[in-house]
């Protein structure tokens, strides 16, 4: 079997715990307004790399030694990796075998049984809330959510480690009433472990423009530190989960 790859780095410390493999999948459905990767939606494009099973295979498994002393592993990211869900499984099944630990950074936009298909095999989601509003979710990426909330749910419900992932976009998802909405629904989730607030940054832009697109976020500062604080606090205060910012 093979899958088309848009990338890899070898040594990731930011896409789960310990040092990590990780292989960006080509192709996404969602179009979020401040995608750093627009590069990766087309799945048929030409600058992807196939990749065969066994051959990205024997790639993961030369950094085994590290995945050993840091708690490390492989993880698949994107583009939307799950759009591969076959290759992801056939790796996944082989990691299994070869005691390699496995997570997937995805929107969950997807349908469910493709989410429960890979549960068994999968030690960790980091699973990004695009925004707790499905009419908002829909403005930002497209796509209303609720299939990323029932995916969460359904993780959550099969005992899958789950982090949460999630940006803030100034006057578009940060709002108290919709973090405070989101950290609710979260609560309710005893398999989150910890929640990822990012602040938005516009270093993709110049991929839009290279693809010829409209990059409309363009007039939107970053938040401050002290907001991204102020926002931490809030969602802290309702989830009580550990909040990190990214
Ligand atoms: S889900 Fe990720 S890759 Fe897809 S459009 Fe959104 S930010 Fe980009």
């Amino acid at each position: 079997m093979k899958g088309k790859v848009h990338s890899i780095d070898t040594f990731s410390t930011l896409d789960g715990p310990g040092i990590r493999t990780v292989i960006f999948m080509q192709g996404c459905p969602l179009r979020c307004k401040y995608c750093h990767n627009p590069d990766t939606w087309a799945l048929n494009s030409p600058n992807a790399r196939e990749y065969e099973a066994e051959e990205l295979m024997e790639l993961i498994l030369k950094n085994r030694p590290y995945y050993r002393a840091s708690g490390g592993g492989v993880t698949f990211s994107g583009g939307e990796p799950l759009m591969q869900h076959q290759f992801i499984k056939e790796i996944f099944h082989r990691c299994r075998q070869e005691k390699v630990s496995t997570a997937y950074d995805s929107s969950l936009y997807i349908i469910p049984s493709i989410v429960s298909d890979l549960a068994p095999l999968t030690d960790l989601v980091l699973a990004d809330i695009k925004h707790i509003n499905s009419p908002k979710s829909h403005e930002l990426t497209g796509a209303g959510n609720q299939f990323n909330l029932d995916n969460l749910q359904l993780l959550n419900d099969n005992g899958v480690r789950i982090w949460i992932r999630y940006v803030i976009l100034p006057g578009w998802t940060d709002k108290y009433e919709d973090l405070r909405n989101m950290a609710l629904f979260i609560r309710d989730l005893p398999m989150v472990e910890r929640i990822d607030l990012l602040p938005y940054h516009s270093m993709g832009s110049h991929k839009w423009k290279l693809l010829g697109l409209n990059y409309e976020l363009q007039y939107i500062k970053p938040p401050s530190p002290a907001r991204m604080q102020e926002l931490a606090r809030v969602v802290f205060s309702i989830s009580q989960l550990p909040v990190y910012i990214i």
